[in-house]
Formats: structure tokens, C-alpha cells, sequence
């Protein structure tokens, strides 16, 4: 496989084309950024610790039965997945209140949600990632009835995994965005798991072990996430 010329410059990743026109290569630079985009820093290791965190959950996954796009991991800070066709929405779960369903709803962070809620958000800095609902999906065309039914599926049964995963290591498993998009016509799912797209709270303690630790300004977001990632079997 040869890694071919940039298609995308993200916030966090650059995705290049490989000369298999099915594949591409995802590099996870040290880039992290909040408020779409107006706080923009430099973490160290971040981009390594993002890429071998996003392949190890996606190997999990993908043995649990849940199709993902990896293929395999590349290098320290890039890994190989198949092309998709990306559907411009996000798909959020949340088991506990915080973030914005706090300042939109106005109730406390912490709060149990059971059963868990599920909601859209479209793909759009510019307009600030609006939530949206599924008449909005079906009418601007962004995805068909199958595959709303098939995201809101799978990212149910992330859920189960990753709870219990998280669990395990002493973690409750707030809420997190995934992506998805087609692949020969199925749903897939694509861009990255890793603490930067999660909220991570320790069971005991309710330290925030993910990206609320850069928004807010609480300091060691990389130990954090290292101790995560430590904390359900993977080391650097
Ligand atoms: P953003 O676009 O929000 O700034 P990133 O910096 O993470 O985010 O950029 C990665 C981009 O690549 C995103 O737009 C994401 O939708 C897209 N992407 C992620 N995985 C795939 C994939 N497997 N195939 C095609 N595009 C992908
Ligand atoms: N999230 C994300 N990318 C986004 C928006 C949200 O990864 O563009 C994640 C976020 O890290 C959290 C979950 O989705 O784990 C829910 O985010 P929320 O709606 O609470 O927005 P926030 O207040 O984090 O901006």
C-alpha cells in the first residue's frame, strides 16, 4: 500500500489517499481543539496515544460484530481504513447528563439517564453542530430510513461494549459521538473513539479522565487519557 496525497486537512487528523481507491490513511496529529475550533493547542503524544487508543476499541468492536472501518494500524500516529462515504451527522449517546444536554436542558451534570438518550447532531462548525432529529436527516437527503435505523443500532451496541469495557477499569462511560458512513452500501463505522470524542468520569473519585480536562482548562490530558487507555489493557 502507497499513501498518496492529502484529501483532507480536519481539526485533529489528515486523511490521505493510498492507491487503493477503497483505502485511505488517517494520521492523528497532536492537534486538539475545543468550541469548534477556537481553542486550537499542541499536545504531546496526543496523536499517538489517539491513534493506538482508536485501533485498539476498534478491534473490540469489530469483535463484538460491530463493522468498523479499520483495517490496521500503520504507525505510531496513523492507521489504515477503508474509504467511506461519510454521513455528516453525529450519533451521541449519553448514559449521564453533561455537556451540552446540561446547558440546553438545564439539568445537573451527573444525572443518571436511564434509559440512555440518543441524539443527532449535523457535521457543521460553521453553524455550530446543530442538533437535528430524523425528519431533518430524510429531508435534506443526509441518510436513508435503513441506515438512520442501522446508526442508531450500532451505536446502541457500542454502548454495551464500551460500558462494560470502561466499567471494568473503574470508569463510568458518560456519553460519546460516533460517526458512520457507507461502504459498498452498509453502514460502517468510521472516524475515531478515543477519550477526545467521550466523556470518561473515574467510579470512585468522578475525575474526568477525557477532553472536558482540555476544555477545561484542568491540566495532564494526556496522562489522563494514557491512564485510560492503561486502565482497559493497552500500553504505550
Ligand atoms: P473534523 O473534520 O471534525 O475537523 P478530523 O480532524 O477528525 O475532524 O478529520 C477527519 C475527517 O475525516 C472527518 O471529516 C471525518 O468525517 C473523516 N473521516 C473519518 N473516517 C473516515 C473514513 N473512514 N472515510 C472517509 N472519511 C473519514
Ligand atoms: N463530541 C465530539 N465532537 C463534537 C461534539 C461532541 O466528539 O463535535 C462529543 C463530546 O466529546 C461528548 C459528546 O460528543 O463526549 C457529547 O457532546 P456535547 O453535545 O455534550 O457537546 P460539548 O458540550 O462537549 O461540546
Amino acid at each position: 500500500m502507497q499513501k498518496r496525497e492529502e484529501l483532507y486537512r480536519g481539526k485533529a487528523k489528515t486523511v490521505y489517499r493510498t492507491d487503493d481507491e477503497n483505502l485511505l490513511v488517517l494520521h492523528f496529529r497532536n492537534d486538539t481543539s475545543a468550541f469548534d475550533g477556537q481553542k486550537v493547542e499542541q499536545l504531546q503524544r496526543k496523536g499517538m496515544v489517539n491513534n493506538k487508543f482508536n485501533h485498539y476499541i476498534m478491534q473490540k468492536l469489530e469483535a463484538a460484530g460491530i463493522p468498523t472501518q479499520m483495517e490496521q494500524l500503520l504507525s505510531d500516529d496513523e492507521c489504515l481504513v477503508k474509504k467511506l462515504e461519510m454521513i455528516p451527522v453525529e450519533c451521541v449517546v449519553r448514559n449521564r447528563a453533561a455537556g451540552s444536554i446540561c446547558r440546553r436542558l438545564g439539568v445537573e451534570e451527573g444525572l443518571v439517564l436511564n434509559p440512555p438518550t440518543f441524539e443527532f447532531f449535523l457535521k457543521n462548525d460553521a453553524l455550530h453542530d446543530p442538533m437535528v432529529n430524523e425528519y431533518h436527516i430524510r429531508s435534506f437527503g443526509w441518510a436513508k430510513d435503513e441506515h438512520i435505523a442501522k446508526m442508531k443500532e450500532l451505536t446502541f451496541k457500542v454502548n454495551d461494549v464500551l460500558t462494560a469495557l470502561f466499567d471494568a477499569g473503574g470508569m463510568v462511560l458518560v456519553d460519546y459521538k460516533l460517526e458512520f458512513g457507507l461502504f459498498n452500501g452498509e453502514i460502517v463505522l468510521g472516524d475515531e473513539f478515543s477519550p477526545d470524542g467521550c466523556r470518561l468520569w473515574d467510579k470512585e473519585t468522578n475525575k474526568k479522565m477525557d477532553k472536558d480536562r482540555f476544555r477545561q482548562g484542568l491540566g495532564d490530558v494526556i496522562e489522563a487519557y494514557e491512564e485510560v487507555a492503561n486502565r482497559i489493557g493497552l500500553t504505550f
